[in-house]
């Protein structure tokens, strides 16, 4: 069954409207130059380029693209910063057959 409501694909905040669904194409924005997880050394240059599930709306009106992983990761940061996120990860879940919790 494809028939969702409106309302459920709406992000709760308008500064969204103009911003088109992401798809396969939208690739992750992070770099090990702006994330540094953990006390791994820098290596700069290399990007994330899993598939882009999270929207990050800066103040200045840019826009960065995360995956599941990385927008999870970022999002307290990126909020202190402003911005606002939208979060489309839910289709993850909504692709994963139950019972295969460990
Ligand atoms: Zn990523």
């Amino acid at each position: 069954m494809t028939a969702i409501a409106p309302e459920m694909l709406t992000p709760s905040t308008s500064a969204f409207d103009s911003i088109p669904a992401l798809t396969a194409a939208d690739r992750c924005d992070a770099t090990t130059t702006t994330i540094r997880e953990g006390s791994g050394t820098a290596n700069p240059r290399v990007a994330c380029g899993a598939q882009a599930y999270v929207t990050a709306l800066l103040p200045s009106g840019n826009t960065l693209l995360f995956c599941a992983h990385h927008g999870h990761n970022l999002e307290a940061t990126l909020v202190q910063q402003g911005a606002v996120i939208r979060d489309d990860s839910a289709v993850l879940q909504q692709n994963t057959k139950p019972g295969a919790s460990a």
